[in-house]
């Protein structure tokens, strides 16, 4: 009787890892079709300076248009696209059409930066900074204005090889931001090591700033610290006027998150970007955003 129980579970188990197979096969199958056939889709969120409300950077999020599950977040496909290296030529395609995104928004907004998130796999190839040299020349945008966005574990898993790779690209004039900074196990020395100018603040300890808790000394201190390195900061995910009001408080430059704007068209964003700009908008802009 247990020995039968136990081959039922055996067959259950091989049938679920069998159904992770043909999953992942599948993605993988709609990732290349995408590749392929234009499949993908760049949305931009806007970075706001706290100041004055203007839109000074967009973070390029990725998209999939699938043909039968609609349009997907890379949560259900960024795994698979970086265990097959499709990585690769996704991101080149992320590199090149940010690119041409931000050399439209330049062409009014001449200080407009874009912000491009960046995997493991794409910096242990070796071909980042040929990537991005070649979408900056193709597309007439400055790679001085774009910013590569990596997490804590590009940087654990960099061995010389990928650490020399990040210099070739910041040697080219573009500037690293470390993502979802506080939620990963690299230690402070990283940022010393690594050519990193801007940190991002992980919406995890933005989410606490409404009420009293750890979350507020957390984001004062790596202000502070990031102060004295001399590196500026993003708060990512905010989402209320109450977090937006302690980030400017605690004397936090730079945010993001879907009070400010949520990930939206290049064309949308450049509607914002003149908004905030305009002398007559930006007063109304700011209003809205940071009463
Ligand atoms: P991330 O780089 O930390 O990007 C921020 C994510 O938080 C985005 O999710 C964005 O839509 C979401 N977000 C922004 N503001 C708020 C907010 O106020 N509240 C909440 N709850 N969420 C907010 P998205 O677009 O689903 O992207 C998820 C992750 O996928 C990104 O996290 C990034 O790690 C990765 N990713 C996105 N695009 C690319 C890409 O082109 N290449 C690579 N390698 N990874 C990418
Ligand atoms: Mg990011
Ligand atoms: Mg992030
Ligand atoms: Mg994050």
């Amino acid at each position: 009787q247990a020995k039968r129980a136990g081959r039922d579970r055996w067959v259950l188990y091989d049938e679920t890892l069998h159904t992770m197979a043909v999953e992942r096969l599948a993605t993988e199958e709609a990732l290349r079709h995408a590749l392929d056939h234009g499949g993908f889709r760049l949305l931009f969120q806007p970075i706001v300076d706290v100041a004055d409300g203007r839109v000074v950077s967009a973070e390029a999020l990725l998209r999939l248009e699938h043909p039968e599950r609609g349009t997907l977040a890379p949560e259900a496909f960024i795994d698979v696209a970086e265990a097959s290296d499709l990585i690769v030529p996704i991101g080149d395609w992320v590199l090149q059409e940010a690119c041409r995104q931000l050399a439209r928004w330049q062409a009014r907004v001449p200080d407009m930066q874009v912000t491009v998130n960046v995997s493991t796999r794409q910096v242990s190839h070796l071909a980042l900074a040929d990537q991005l040299d070649r979408a900056a020349r193709d597309s007439g945008a400055d790679p001085g204005r774009v910013l590569l966005e990596i997490t804590e574990h590009v940087l654990l898993d960099a061995g010389d090889a990928a650490a020399a790779e990040l210099a070739r690209v910041t040697d080219a004039g573009s500037r690293l931001a470390i993502d979802d900074f506080g939620t990963g196990y690299a230690s402070l020395a990283y940022l010393k090591r690594f050519p990193v100018s801007v940190v991002k603040i992980d919406r995890t300890f933005v989410e606490g700033l409404d009420r009293p808790g750890e979350d507020t000394a957390i984001v004062e201190a790596v202000i502070g610290l990031a102060r004295t390195l001399g590196l500026q900061v993003v708060a990512e995910g905010v989402e209320t006027a109450g977090q937006l009001a302690a980030l400017r408080r605690l004397g936090c430059t730079r945010v993001q998150g879907f009070h400010l704007g949520r990930p939206m068209t290049g064309e949308e964003l450049a509607d914002v970007l003149d908004r905030s700009r305009s002398a007559g908008g930006a007063e109304d802009w700011l209003a809205a955003v940071a009463p």
